[in-house]
């Protein structure tokens, strides 16, 4: 029977971080891994992951199952900072733990298709692997262009897809730090998206993975809270494996918002069960250090702190790019106004190429760079190099 599986196409970033690896030369710059960077190039455990670690190590009493929610004092404690208090306490929202936003991305999308939906309408560039989940759980993609060539959102082509949608479909929309493309709603533009929500039977499904990286908690979840704010329901899928730097242990949350508390618990039950047919229960450790951060005054200044420094110097990269203004043909003033980690180069292929090969340059085939692989150090390089490049 295995014989019949056909070959996978290998992880092109996973083949990209060992040719980095093996690169020997020395001012070699890696913008294709999608994890944050300071300007020494480190991916640190934040002091305030580290501080809880120590407290769960001293003072955790059993590493007994938990259900297929996960820990709920983590889930709780998250909520506000996701919802804002007042819709946190909301009879109408719940949620469960999930590895990570992955896990939640899958739960929120199976949700949808248990709930009879067929289509999904998605801007696209997006995440790959939204595509392959749409897929695997056999719905229908329906593509629009996310993003205009100026390099600011294409509402006009949101506006359309929905135009175009009904009952039986979902919308899925990045909170924030939209990835690959850095290219964020603004908030006159959510406004009207909720508005267009508000009057149709579109599912909303929010994917929150950045929270924070873009310009402060609260200002990065105005899309998300103005959505839900308008429609009767909507799923949630919320990554803290950025903003916690928790990325290898999985730390990821869903919510449901329903019409009323029983449709809200037939949705949380099938959550449970997917969760449980899927992988039964979340992994703990990460989720339980969140928890314990969020459970201490001093842990969450901590928190903040660490998140407002990650922020501040992927706006300090941005804005450096913009005032280069131009590199050969690529206009870099877009990427000082968009936002978080993540920023597509119009590049070929040769191009892609030529900076690796000729400038120890290393960022995906689709021309996506990590803007936190940049520093004060290599950005004259890179732009330099661009500009060879593409001149
Ligand atoms: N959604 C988006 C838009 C992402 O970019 C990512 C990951 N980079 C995720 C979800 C999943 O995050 P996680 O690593 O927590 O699974």
């Amino acid at each position: 029977m295995l014989e019949r599986l056909n070959q996978q196409p290998p992880d092109a970033l996973l083949a990209l971080i060992k040719m980095h690896a093996a690169d020997p030369r020395a001012d070699k710059i890696d913008l294709g891994v999608g994890v944050y960077r300071t300007g020494q190039g480190d991916t640190p455990v934040f002091g305030a992951i580290k501080g809880a670690e120590r407290r769960l190590v001293e003072e955790q009493a059993s590493k007994s199952y938990l259900g297929p929610e996960g820990d709920m004092g983590f889930v709780h404690g998250l909520a506000p900072i996701v919802f804002g208090a007042d819709m946190a306490a909301s009879d109408r929202i719940e949620g469960m733990q999930t590895p990570g936003g992955t896990g939640a991305v899958r739960l929120a999308l199976a949700l949808a298709k248990a709930g009879g939906c067929k289509r999904v309408m998605m801007g696209t560039p997006s995440w790959p692997n939204h595509a392959q989940i749409l897929d695997d759980l056999g719905l229908e993609l329906v593509a629009f262009d996310h993003a205009t060539s100026e390099g600011d959102a294409n509402f006009a082509a949101l506006e359309q897809a929905l135009s175009g949608a009904g009952e039986g479909d979902a919308v899925l929309l990045h909170g924030c730090c939209h990835n690959p493309t850095g290219v964020d709603y603004s908030n006159a533009q959510w406004d009207a998206i909720a508005a267009m929500l508000a009057d149709s039977p579109v599912l909303p499904v929010l994917d929150l993975a950045y929270q924070g990286l873009g310009q402060g908690l609260e200002e990065d979840a105005y899309g998300l809270r103005t959505v839900l704010a308008a429609v009767p329901e909507a799923l949630v899928a919320y990554s803290c494996d950025k903003n916690f730097g928790l990325y290898r242990d999985r730390v990821g949350a869903l919510w449901a918002m329903a019409a009323d508390t029983d449709v809200l618990d037939r949705v949380l039950s099938n959550a449970s069960s997917l969760a449980r047919a899927n992988w039964s229960m979340p992994p703990d450790h990460g989720g339980a250090a969140v928890r314990v951060v969020l459970e201490d005054a001093d842990l969450t200044a901590q928190w903040l702190d660490e998140l407002e420094q990650m922020r501040t110097r992927i706006n300090q990269v941005r804005t450096k790019l913009g005032e280069a203004g131009t590199a050969g043909s690529v206009d870099l003033t877009p990427y000082a106004r968009q936002q978080g980690m993540f920023a597509m180069l119009p590049l070929s292929k040769e191009q892609i190429v030529a900076l690796r090969e000729d400038h120890g340059i290393y960022m995906a085939g689709s021309g996506r760079i990590n803007v936190a692989g940049l520093t004060t150090a290599n950005i004259g390089t890179f732009v330099a190099a661009l500009a060879k490049v593409t001149g």
